[in-house]
């Protein structure tokens, strides 16, 4: 049988998901305003998934349980895996490890809450557990969390990344166990692929022939995306850059389309379904 690959959802608005990468005009930070968007797009995401019979792991912030705990409700009892996506959408390398502590401790009791289960993996904001905030392992443990998808194991991106970490599945010397983003080597330089931006840029037989090839090399991929990127509401943010522009809203209105072409026949799940069938070792 082929490798299963694990399929998540980094669960928050368009506004606050990029309030650290450029200005956002204030009536879009409007919480009711922001709250509609999360949630209309987020019940589209669940229509797609049952459609496709896909589960996925859904990382949500913690601040979203307080919100509207029924939609983290209505997506754990759909059957897709609760994760944490911190309690608002901080960069980690930003905060000092006792604020990071406090908030992650307080977003997944929230989110434990609000779901009925238990949550036990750990997504940060923009893949910010990079050198520099490496201590965020031991708060994660420490915060009763069994894994992270949080490293990008490339140098290619101004924000994120750790060159050197492993590619593969692995636990860290801590116990921790790391699911990391998904990265081809070309040329000798590590190329992100199967998520957000990437998703968005590359065509999609692309995408899916660069999951089956690592998929022959033994390696489950992560696939991630956001709901502005699958549902029909996607804020529009004005005066940014054509850069800027390009690489936020670059293919966002056919992502669901792409989407369910990438999912069809492509063996995926939930994060924890993956590490599962790596066994204890991961
Ligand atoms: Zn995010």
């Amino acid at each position: 049988m082929s490798l299963r690959n694990a399929i998540s959802v980094d669960v928050e608005g368009f506004a606050e998901s990029n309030e650290e990468s450029f200005r956002i005009p204030g009536h879009l930070l409007d919480p009711g305003c922001r709250d509609r968007e999360v949630a209309r797009n987020t019940r589209a995401v669940l229509d797609l998934f049952a459609s496709t019979r896909t589960r996925a792991t859904m990382f949500f912030l913690g601040r979203i349980a307080r919100d509207d705990p029924a939609l983290v409700r209505a997506v754990a009892d759909a059957g897709h895996e609760i994760g944490c996506h911190g309690e608002e959408h901080r960069r980690v390398f930003n905060l000092s490890p006792a604020a990071f502590g406090e908030a992650v401790r307080a977003a997944r009791l929230r989110l434990e809450d609000a779901a009925g289960c238990p949550v036990t993996g750990f997504r940060a904001p923009d893949f910010s557990i990079t050198a520099a905030s490496a201590w965020a392992f031991d708060v994660l443990l420490e915060a009763g969390f069994r894994y992270d998808s949080s490293v990008y194991p490339t140098s290619l991106h101004d924000v994120y990344g750790i060159a050197g970490a492993p590619r593969d599945i692995h636990r860290l010397p801590n116990g921790l166990v790391e699911f990391p983003m998904s990265t081809v080597e070309v040329l000798g330089r590590r190329v992100p692929f199967g998520g957000g931006g990437y998703f968005r840029l590359y065509p999609v037989a692309v995408t899916r022939w660069l999951i089956l090839r690592e998929n022959a090399a033994g390696r489950p991929c992560m696939i991630y995306i956001h709901p502005y990127e699958l549902g029909p509401e996607v804020p529009d943010v004005p005066g940014l850059s054509p850069l800027r522009r390009f690489r936020h809203y670059h293919g966002i209105a056919d992502g669901a389309s792409r989407m369910r072409r990438l999912l069809d026949g492509l063996r995926v799940g939930t994060a924890a379904q993956v590490l599962a069938e790596r066994g204890p070792h991961a």
